[in-house]
């Protein structure tokens, strides 16, 4: 088995040069990182085509293009996030001033899921290069041709002492796991981000933990009926429903519920044709174990469309499970396949704690015209982040930071926010040698009443 305590040694010697230090060397690093991502362009386009098959538009829009965008915004933003910032100083400190210093934690760890299998290792590492830290990358084995191409482009792009891919199964991130590193970014499921956090703990190492959940989706009567299907018909079945944030299931008002589910069904046959097995646009299920597990959770006898299914494709048909009850077996866990179970309400009263009952999903999308509803969901329900009147698309900007919470993950990146988790904000206050306060020092008798005054 590859050497892993060598490679970090390396890295922590390279971190410990200081050449990641200055801005301009992360600027360059992430030019660098532009560069091969567009360069490689049709090597991406073929290995997430192999690995689960993604359309060429599919692969720009949810994991090239969405790249190269944050690329953007880190390179013209990097110069002001990584200065030190001056802040007040409490005038009892007099004479002194403060900063806050951002600084690089040093060896990060990278650990990345197979359903979006290129951006979701090098968007954790353009947080990891912005901040001036070293990384070590994990691809997931199941997205097999994306996580070679991986190791090949950082390969030529980067000195192994600085950024590296160590590529294999989960006994890889185990001996991985077991190593001192600054900081893990991992992103997967929550079981595993479970062990992750364990194995972080014993080295007192901060994570980052991207992991997924039931996302729901609720449609409420006031809403646009054919707009709200076609978006959430969108956000299910893009990469067959294998997204974090896909909704997992829908709440639907019980007034329009048939209406909503004979606008999902017109969506989905305007999206993938009479035939989806057929449509260039509609992809497959990662393997047979994740095919297995989805053909289990379709209850035949209430599907109201699609349905069918091919074990030597890996095809599911985008399926739609009618009078789901929150006690049934597909309401027990992420399902992370092209199956939406409809499950409906009276009043939004009553999806409010059915909702805070569960584990906190990572995202949540509310389609409601009503200002009032809006405020309710997005007040009273905690959430890891989502959209009004949309799905997923809350991901795909700079200016949002994005994470779960409680079972679905903590910490956020994208933008400013991955700068952050990546880099430690170190606090220091200058003070000056030419006036010094005796009042604070001891003895200290006399002293409580005035300092009461000066600090209560
Ligand atoms: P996973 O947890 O099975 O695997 C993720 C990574 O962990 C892989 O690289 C794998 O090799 C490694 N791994 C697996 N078992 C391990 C173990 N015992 N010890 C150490 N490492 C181990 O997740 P997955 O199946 O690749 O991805 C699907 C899950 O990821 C879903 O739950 C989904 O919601 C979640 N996800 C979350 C986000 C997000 O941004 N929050 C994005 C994509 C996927």
């Amino acid at each position: 088995m590859i050497d892993v305590s060598r490679i970090i040694a390396s890295q922590r010697a390279f971190f410990n040069r200081g050449e990641t230090r200055p801005a301009t060397f992360r600027i360059e690093q992430l030019r660098k990182l532009k560069q091969a991502i567009v360069q490689n362009e049709q090597e991406i386009y073929s290995a997430l085509q192999q690995d689960l098959g993604k359309s060429d538009f599919e692969s720009y829009i949810t994991e090239i293009g969405i790249l190269l965008e944050e690329i953007k915004t880190v390179i013209r933003k990097l110069p002001q996030w990584a200065k030190a910032k001056r802040v007040p100083t409490p005038w009892v400190h007099f004479p002194a001033s403060s900063r806050i210093i951002p600084e690089p934690l040093g060896v990060a760890l990278i650990i990345g899921p197979w359903n979006y299998p290129f951006q979701l290792i090098m968007g954790p590492l353009i947080g990891a290069i912005a901040a001036g830290d070293c990384a070590v990358i994990k691809p997931s084995e199941f997205s097999e041709q994306t996580s070679r191409l991986v190791a090949r482009i950082v390969k030529e792009t980067f000195p192994e002492a600085y950024i590296t891919v160590v590529e294999g199964e989960s006994q890889i991130s185990q001996a991985l796991l077991k190593e001192r590193f600054d900081l893990i970014f991992f992103t997967g499921s929550v079981n595993v981000g479970k062990i992750v956090m364990a194995a972080a703990a014993r080295h007192l190492t901060p994570v980052i933990l991207e992991l997924g959940g039931k996302s729901p989706a609720i449609v409420d009567r006031d809403t646009n009926i054919r707009l709200s299907a076609r978006r959430i018909a969108s956000g299910k079945f893009i990469n067959a429903g294998q997204t974090c944030i896909a909704p997992d299931y829908l709440l639907v008002h019980h007034q329009i519920r048939d209406r909503m589910v004979q606008a999902l069904q017109q969506q989905i046959e305007l999206f993938f044709g009479k035939s989806p097995a057929a449509s260039p646009d509609y992809p497959k299920i990662i393997n047979t174990r994740h095919f297995d597990r989805l053909v289990e959770l379709i209850d035949s006898g209430r599907v109201i469309h699609g349905g069918k299914v091919d074990r030597d494709a890996l095809f599911i048909e985008p399926t739609l499970i009618d009078a789901v009850s929150w006690d049934d077996a597909i309401m027990a866990e992420e399902i992370f396949g092209p199956v939406l179970p409809i499950l409906t309400f009276e009043t939004i009263e009553q999806v409010i704690p059915a909702i805070n009952a569960r584990p906190k999903p990572l995202a949540l999308y509310l389609f409601s015209n009503s200002r009032k509803t809006q405020n309710r969901i997005t007040s009273e329900i905690s959430y890891g982040g989502g959209c009004i009147n949309d799905t997923l698309i809350h991901l795909a900007t700079p200016h949002l930071p994005f994470g779960g919470v409680g079972d679905s993950g903590m910490g956020n990146y994208h933008g400013k926010a991955s700068f952050d988790g990546f880099s430690h904000h170190k606090s220091v206050l200058t003070k000056s040698f030419w006036f010094d306060n005796p009042f604070r020092y001891p003895p200290f008798k006399g002293k409580l009443k005035l300092v009461k005054k000066i600090m209560g």
